[in-house]
């Protein structure tokens, strides 16, 4: 890996990202080719055929790589076929223990496809380690966490879930989509493997789907360039070109991502038409000092409380500037009801077990101007 001693900004602008070969291009061209001409039979130039090896992809896998200090990437073609593909490690009859406040689309990939193969999965909230000491079992080979949790942002302490997933001979993985890279370093935490759906910060442009698996051994390695091989799952050139432009500038997003969260959930946590607002950053959050040890930043994902379904929508019509939309993670800012939405396929009975009411909403506040930001959701939330 390139430069590794170089600061954040400058892997992100320059890792994997060197001017290509031939010309002197500062930009990693987008290589659009399903194969590669061969030399003589048995002699290859490094590239044989586009599912398992293109030169955008390989780029972009690089790039991750070393913006969450693993020893590999590799990318697929969204977070779903990210955690499928890892998932793949395992084989029936094995466990998996998982954050009860998971991404929706994780769970039900989890209870609705692989659990028709044999795969076992035991949801815990994982924000009280000892839950997922008491969860794992002698057939236990994963726990997958998501920290700061969709929707709730409950907080869990990585490095003392790694302790107890390696005391017990167990893989940790964590999806880092909420913070990214620049708020959140999973492996120097303990994590084996991070996942992301790339489609949100890393990208940062809300234009491309896309997910990756960062990895710490040489043997997920080795599994995880099969798998992509084997099933196919793999990012295009173009999307991977897309992520590589996004990544150049995620210091600086990221940067603004934060200030801007920052602000808007002071203004949320003083205005009267919103009964609760759940964000890490601000001091009555029950792991304030947990997200400010662990994290270098407290990011821009806001849920909050306006105390029915009538009040949450009447909130998404008066909108203007922030849009109603699933997703988050892009420079727009973009509002979201969780109950319908993105944890609709949980059910009425798992989201309240998980505290997602009908009058949750879900805020992923962009890069504008802050005050447009503010004055606009004073103004929705005026009705
Ligand atoms: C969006 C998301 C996913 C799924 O990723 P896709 O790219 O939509 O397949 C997984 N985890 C989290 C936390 C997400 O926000």
């Amino acid at each position: 890996m390139a430069e590794k001693k170089h600061g954040f900004a400058t892997r992100a602008i320059h890792d994997g990202q060197e001017p290509e070969k031939v010309t002197g291009a500062v930009n990693v061209p987008i290589f659009l080719t399903s194969t590669y001409q061969q030399e003589e039979i048995g002699k290859n130039r490094g590239h044989e055929y586009a599912r398992l090896t293109n030169p955008t992809r390989d780029a972009l896998e690089e790039s991750l790589c070393s913006l969450e200090g693993g020893t590999s990437a590799h990318v697929f073609g969204s977070g779903m076929a990210a955690i499928t593909a890892m998932c793949t490690m395992m084989k029936a009859g094995d466990h998996v223990v998982c954050s009860d406040n998971v991404y929706g689309g994780t769970q039900r990939v989890f209870d609705k496809v692989l659990a028709n193969y044999g795969l076992t999965f035991t949801y815990v909230d994982t924000s009280m380690a000892e839950n997922v000491a008491a969860a794992i079992r002698p057939e236990t080979k994963l726990v997958h966490i998501e920290t700061p949790t969709n929707p709730m942002m409950a907080i869990t302490d990585i490095r003392a879930v790694a302790e107890i997933c390696h005391a017990k001979g167990v893989e940790l993985s964590v999806d880092n989509t909420f913070l990214s890279p620049y708020l959140q370093q999973p492996i120097a935490l303990g994590a084996d493997i991070v996942m992301h759906s790339t489609t949100k910060f890393l990208n940062g442009h809300s234009d491309g789907l896309g997910g990756v698996l960062i990895c710490t051994t040489p043997e997920q390695a080795e599994r995880f360039r099969f798998v992509q091989k084997c099933t196919g799952g793999i990012l295009s050139p173009f999307e991977s070109y897309l992520l590589l432009r996004g990544v150049k500038t995620l210091a600086v997003r990221m940067k603004q991502h934060d200030a801007n969260g920052r602000a808007v959930a002071e203004f949320l946590a003083g205005h009267k038409a919103v009964e609760k607002v759940f964000y890490p950053g601000l001091t009555d959050h029950p792991q304030h000092e947990l997200a400010k040890r662990q994290q270098s930043g407290f990011g821009s994902m806001i849920s909050i409380e306006l105390g029915s379904l009538e009040r949450a929508n009447e909130f998404a019509k008066r909108l203007r500037l922030g849009l109603l939309a699933e997703s988050l993670g892009g420079v727009e800012t973009l509002v979201c009801h969780p109950a319908t939405m993105t944890h609709a396929a949980v059910g009425p009975e798992g989201r309240a077990k998980l505290g997602i009411t009908d009058g949750l909403m879900r805020i992923s506040v962009g890069i504008e101007d802050v005050e447009d930001i503010i004055a606009d959701l004073d103004q929705a939330l005026a009705g």
